[in-house]
């Protein structure tokens, strides 16, 4: 890092797990200011702190309100602010703690999912300037409406990554409990590699389809507004991984990453008939409700009857079977079932758009350990089936060694 830049430093619920760490954080960022840059310091919740404040919610209600939750939420990142400060001026540094609203973050009013819509740097610029260490509140801004909201698990990275292009940062660096983005996700396969760079839609893809390293917002934000990240270890110097545009050797490479998320439910509606109309107004309803529908089939009909299955997010399945059931008399189905042991399981990679054969390689793999493919869908740089969620990690690690990703020297060479 040469001198005098802008650095936006995040860290994640395990970098501030523990006072000791938060103090490790602190002289990390000590040394980072100490070299003459400017850092602005971004935190999630201390980790286990979202999870355990969501718990309290529903044991008090089933249904919390949006809003509500978006309150109980938002305290996880505030003890983190207000902490790393109080570490950060015990290492002998200026630095302010600063709410998602102080910092500027303006929202959309869609609770616990809320879109960035703009940042008003001027109270962080004013601090910059003076030398001071703003550490600014991950996941969480405030609407136009003034009311708190946060945006979608994981959306410290997204703080992160929109500070960056806002305070137009020489480099944005998300701290983590891995040292970078893997191959696969290394707590399941001990044989993934470290990727030294991976291109944005890879990224987003293998976000997207459940390696939770960044959030797939966070990375869409950071393309559209072309931000470099770099993802590293808050535990081990390195350089980790950056998260950048492609280049040739990117491609050479077929697969660049297998990833799993059992965090989906299959529905299925039987016997309907088979005319124009019928998946228009079924899946018109799903969506008005806000629902997002993944994987979809339809078997070839019977006697003009025929079965649909789709799936969505596990946190979706209840409201849409409900969804499902009202519709069942209107669109003249039989019965609708949801089965909520499925994973998607899906390879990634810039390379396969000119390779042929990728996806046969993939269902022989599977089909070599008797994993049966429920369903599949394909996109440019990625290909992924739904399986019986029991098997998501044995798929996981079996598409890895099938695509060569286990070998040391088959990334940055081919494994086709
Ligand atoms: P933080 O709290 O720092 O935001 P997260 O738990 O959100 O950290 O993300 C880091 C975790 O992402 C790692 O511990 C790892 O288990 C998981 N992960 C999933 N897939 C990958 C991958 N392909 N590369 C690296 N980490 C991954
Ligand atoms: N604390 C939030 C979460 O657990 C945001 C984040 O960590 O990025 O999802
Ligand atoms: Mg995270």
């Amino acid at each position: 890092m040469a001198a005098a830049e802008l650095v936006i430093q995040k860290y994640g619920g395990t970098s501030v797990g523990n006072v000791d760490r938060i103090r490790a954080l602190a002289e990390r960022v000590r040394r980072v200011r100490q070299a003459g840059n400017r850092v602005v310091v971004v935190v999630s919740a201390m980790a286990g702190e979202t999870d355990r404040l969501l718990g309290l919610a529903q044991e008090v209600t089933a249904m919390p309100a949006a809003r509500e939750v978006d309150m109980l939420l938002a305290t996880g990142e505030m003890v983190s602010i207000a902490l790393v400060a109080m570490a950060l001026q015990e290492a002998g540094c200026i630095a302010r703690s600063f709410t998602g609203m102080q910092g500027g973050i303006i929202t959309d009013g869609a609770h616990t999912h809320a879109r960035i819509r703009s940042i008003t740097t001027t109270r962080l610029q004013r601090d910059l300037s003076a030398g001071v260490i703003p550490v600014v509140a991950g996941f969480q801004g405030i609407s136009e409406s003034e009311e708190l909201t946060t945006l979608g698990r994981g959306g410290s990275d997204l703080t992160a990554v929109a500070l960056a292009a806002a305070l137009k940062a020489d480099s944005c660096e998300i701290y983590t409990d891995v040292d970078g983005v893997y191959t696969a996700d290394p707590n399941l396969v001990p044989q993934a590699r470290r990727l030294d760079r991976v291109s944005y839609d890879e990224m987003l893809e293998m976000a997207r389809l459940g390696a939770k390293v960044l959030q797939a917002r966070a990375v869409e934000f950071a393309k559209a507004h072309n931000v470099p990240l770099r993802v590293k270890s808050s535990f081990a110097e390195g350089n980790g991984t950056l998260v950048t545009k492609p280049d040739q050797d990117m491609e050479r490479v077929v697969v660049t990453g297998v990833t799993a998320d059992s965090n989906q439910a299959k529905i299925t509606l039987t016997r309907l008939p088979d005319r124009p109309g019928i998946a228009g107004s079924l899946f018109g309803r799903i969506a008005e409700a806000g629902i997002v529908v993944d994987m979809i089939i339809q078997n070839a009909s019977e006697g003009g009857l025929t079965d649909i299955s789709f799936t969505v997010a596990r946190a979706d399945a209840q409201q849409t079977l409900a969804i499902a059931r009202q519709s069942l008399a209107e669109i003249g189905a039989d019965s609708v079932t949801l089965e909520s042991g499925i994973a998607k399981v899906s390879i990634v990679g810039v390379g396969m758009q000119s390779h042929a054969g990728v996806a046969a390689r993939m269902f022989r793999a599977l089909a070599a350990e008797n994993i049966n493919i429920v369903m599949i869908s394909t996109s440019e740089i990625k290909i992924s089936c739904v399986i019986d969620d029991k098997y998501a990690e044995l798929a996981v690690r079996v598409l890895h060694a099938a695509f060569q990703l286990d070998s040391p020297d088959a990334h940055g060479s081919r494994n086709a």
